[in-house]
């Protein structure tokens, strides 16, 4: 049975989780320990007592920790591709992928920690100068979901401890085992022991008695955003530092003049890759009426020609939806789509393949309305709506019409249009003839409205939220 690590030590829970593969409901990937609230205490503590310890190591000291973890992660980027390809279910190309993509956030942050910069400023006063100082915020929670098993915990844990600080991790119950070899990996890092802790469990136990402590001193969140807004009300009750990543409705808007096969395209890959699962996935298509049918017909074309299988097999191109809970939830929302009185143009069928598990065809609706709910509601699954829009205006104004705002597209040929589009529309990431999702790792990631809370994650914006800000005045 896999451990938990905390104060340094691999420590048995209270419970066990099985891990299975949403591929094959008969491959168990593992069976891993769950934490309590007492143990999550236990892990917090020792973090406390860690966090200066490690902020005083030497920057170089700091900066090797974090190089050799990224250096490790990507020499065994296929063992751990397919283990997390098994365990979540994306397929092994996107799984070998997001596992670079975590070794390439330890590396950039381990040069970050060399960059880490104040400023020095004059004073109004004669005889007075200003150092503006940043520095560590203290113990940091980190609790990620289960749609990038290692990716999203390295863009949260490599700048937490680049900065200084020191960490309480709570992966997503799903996936504990990507989780926990990257924190096998962190464990022989050299870090002072209870500088990074990694507890499995359930959201309830372990993320609210993180959540809860008044000696964690800043929430880095990715999930929904019902946690989201609960997690919000009990961490800022007592002025912790939060950072809330809470999903999307990602509009992509296809003009008339687009390059309808680079729309289509854009469409495939921004919305059914990774089985639909990416907060950042396109879930509505918004395309203005002259290229309308044309669009529609070429994405169902390309839907139908899609591999779904299992994540493992080579000639997969959508894997499984990652659990039943989520499966099921898509096939209620394709019935839900077709009660409201939208057409579904294609897919939205379970599928049965050689072993047991989660496969759906990817779908796609048409002559979607936009206060239809599958317009509206975050579904995250492969599923996704085409509305007509009249001309550009009207296209905005349909891409701002939900709560939400993490990515946005548009696909067209017209420099007024993009640039216009880029300007106004409501979302932290916007995307020009490419998918809504796939982001880079140096730069910001994030969004408006109800998508996101806080400071950006990712690049040297990490910096704002894992660090604070001390204005220090001497008089010389
Ligand atoms: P998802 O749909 O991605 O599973 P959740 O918001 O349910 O979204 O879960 C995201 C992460 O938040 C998971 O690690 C989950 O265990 C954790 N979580 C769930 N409930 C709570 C809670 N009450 N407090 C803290 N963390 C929680």
């Amino acid at each position: 049975m896999y451990k938990n690590l905390i104060a340094g030590e691999w420590r048995e829970g209270t419970g066990t989780r099985v891990n299975l593969s949403p591929s094959d409901t008969a491959d168990q990937v593992g069976l891993y320990t769950q934490a309590s609230a007492q143990d999550t205490l236990a892990a917090i503590e020792s973090a406390e007592q860690a966090q200066p310890i490690w902020a005083a190591r030497s920057l170089q000291q700091r900066a090797d920790a974090l190089d050799f973890i990224g250096s490790e992660i990507l020499a065994r980027r296929e063992e751990l591709g397919i283990l997390l390809a098994r365990e979540e279910g994306k397929v092994l190309v996107e799984a070998i992928a997001e596992v670079t993509r975590a070794g390439q956030v330890f590396k950039f942050f381990a040069g970050e920690v060399l960059r880490i910069q104040g400023e020095h400023m004059a004073s109004v006063r004669p005889g007075i100068e200003i150092d503006i100082l940043r520095q560590p915020v203290g113990v940091v929670a980190i609790i990620t979901p289960w749609n990038f098993p290692i990716a999203i915990p390295a863009w949260k844990i490599a700048p937490a401890l680049a900065y200084g600080n020191s960490v309480v991790f709570k992966p997503a119950d799903l996936v504990p085992g990507s989780a926990w070899a990257l924190s096998e990996i962190i464990s022989r890092a050299g870090l002072p022991d209870g500088t990074f802790n990694l507890l499995m469990g359930r959201g309830g136990v372990v993320g609210q008695a993180m959540v809860e402590s008044p000696r964690v001193k800043a929430i880095s969140f990715t999930g929904s955003a019902e946690t989201g807004r609960n997690l919000l009300q009990t961490a800022s009750a007592r002025f912790a530092k939060l950072q809330l990543e809470m999903g999307g409705k990602n509009p992509l808007v296809i003009m008339n003049d687009a390059d309808l096969a680079q729309a289509i395209e854009c469409a495939v890959q921004g919305s059914y890759f990774s089985t639909g699962q990416r907060c950042t996935a396109s879930s509505r298509f918004i395309v203005e009426k002259g290229i309308y049918r044309r669009f529609v017909e070429g994405v169902q074309e390309r839907l139908e020609s899609l591999r779904v299988g299992h994540a493992l097999h080579a000639d997969s191109q959508i894997g499984p939806v990652a659990d039943q809970a989520q499966y099921e939830q898509n096939l209620n929302y394709v019935s839900i789509g077709q009660a409201e009185g939208a057409v579904l143009a294609t897919g939205g069928q379970p599928l049965k393949r050689d072993t047991h598990g989660y496969f759906m065809s990817p779908a796609l609706f048409i002559d979607t309305a936009a206060d239809m709910r599958i317009a509206q509601e975050e579904i995250f699954g492969p599923i996704a709506c085409a509305i007509p829009a009249d001309n550009y205006e009207h296209a905005l104004q349909l891409a701002n019409g939900t709560p939400f705002g993490l990515s946005a597209g548009i696909c067209t040929t017209s420099l007024k249009y993009a640039t216009h589009f880029k300007q106004h529309v409501q979302s932290g990431m916007v995307m020009v003839n490419t998918p809504t999702a796939g982001v880079d790792y140096h730069v910001p990631f994030g969004g408006t409205k109800g998508s996101s809370y806080g400071p950006r994650e990712q690049g040297r914006y990490a910096a704002e939220f894992f660090t604070t800000v001390k204005t220090a005045y001497t008089h010389v």
